[in-house]
């Protein structure tokens, strides 16, 4: 947690569950990245978390944005980013929510079938797209995305080459490592299967320009990841080795990296309790699955938490941890072990540390009528 973090809470004694952003933290992420990768562009992924504050400074730093709906098109030009600084990132749109993108100017498109193609041909003429591809991937992500979106090689490029004859700018192509990339030894096949793809249409006379390597870089949870240092480093040698002197523009669409480790949640204990005398201690916390956690969904994402109880000096044990309402999938974590103050109790905090991403935007509106998560940006 920062400083500034750590004073807001003193001070202002928010209601839990609250998330609370350091924008200083996501600035820093922003130019540290931009540094170490120079020649590539960032699209912020706005779905990380789309806070106003969060936005509007991104955007006035020089950032991009990618965005999913025409939800999030309309609040990335609100935040200030102009509309050619916007990518419709999504493979699936409606072809209404397409037609208004390209009213606001949005020219730049994802596609990954046939049938999204013909959608872009007819609502928005010439504009650049983008093939997402889909890649045999190890299970180094904690949160793949590699399974719903993308294409095969093959497909990729005879829809490229119908983009040319249906009057679209057949600019490039995309993946996705998969979010929460542990291994930075996964760009060199990413990279390397788009790179065969360029020489192939090359060859078939369609001059792909864009190389869009999506998201993955890590936040600190408690499974250890590559570093943001290492990531960099292995996807510019990938770039090197597999584009050479015919290095397309590129393009990187962090989410997670920038935001992740700039928030925290602070809760509440709400009950500690035994279903039995030599059962284990249950601690239920007045934020779950549905109050933004739903990362922790087959306890993938395991955040590091920290108790108000913490510097007490007292005996720690394994709990199970979950969420205040009334579902039963609403349990954080019962696999992976979480020890906890034996001395906690209702009314005692509970920190989630690096939880600045996909949290708020994952809150429910009001199951069992709580509330929707709130956040701060200090
Ligand atoms: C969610 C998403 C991202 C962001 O991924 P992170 O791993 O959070 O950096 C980037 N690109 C696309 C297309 C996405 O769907």
């Amino acid at each position: 947690m920062t400083a500034r973090i750590q004073k807001f809470l003193a001070d202002q004694q928010p209601a839990t569950p609250c998330l609370v952003i350091d924008l200083d933290v996501v600035r820093g992420n922003y130019e540290a990245l931009a540094r170490s990768l120079p020649f590539a562009r960032i699209y912020y992924a706005m779905k990380a978390n789309p806070a106003p504050a969060v936005m509007s400074m991104l955007a006035g730093m020089g950032s991009s944005f990618d965005t999913a709906s025409i939800y999030e098109i309309r609040e990335a030009l609100i935040a200030g980013a102009p509309a050619e600084r916007i990518s419709f990132g999504n493979t699936v749109k409606k072809q209404s929510d397409i037609a208004e993108a390209y009213r606001l100017g949005v020219r730049l498109f994802a596609f990954d079938s046939e049938g999204e193609l013909e959608k872009l041909a007819v609502a928005a003429p010439g504009a650049k797209v983008y093939c997402r591809l889909r890649l045999e991937l190890s299970k180094t992500a904690d949160w793949p995305l590699g399974g719903k979106f993308g294409c095969s090689l093959d497909m990729a490029r005879d829809l490229l080459m119908k983009a040319g004859e249906l009057g679209l700018d057949a600019y490039g192509v995309s993946f996705h490592v998969g979010s929460q990339q542990r291994d930075a030894g996964e760009w060199d096949m990413a990279v390397g299967r788009a790179a065969m793809l360029f020489t192939d249409l090359r060859e078939r006379g369609v001059n792909l320009r864009l190389l869009n390597v999506g998201g993955g870089f890590p936040a600190h949870y408690r499974t250890e990841a590559a570093s943001h240092a290492d990531h960099a480093t292995a996807l510019t040698a990938a770039l090197v080795k597999h584009f050479g002197n015919r290095m397309p523009e590129v393009l990187i669409e962090p989410g997670r990296s920038l935001v992740g480790d700039a928030g925290m949640i602070r809760s509440e204990v709400v009950l500690v309790s035994q279903k039995a005398y030599d059962g284990p201690r249950w601690v239920y916390l007045d934020i779950g699955k549905f109050g933004g956690l739903i990362e922790t969904m087959d306890e993938a994402i395991k955040y590091r938490v920290t108790t108000s109880r913490d510097s007490d000096g007292g005996e720690s044990s394994r709990v199970i941890l979950a969420g205040p309402t009334c579902d039963e999938v609403d349990i954080l974590y019962q696999k992976t072990a979480y020890h906890l103050p034996d001395d906690l109790r209702p009314g005692d905090t509970v920190d989630f540390l690096s939880a600045g991403a996909y949290t708020s935007t994952y809150s429910s509106v009001c199951f069992n009528g709580l509330p929707p998560l709130k956040t701060y940006c200090v």
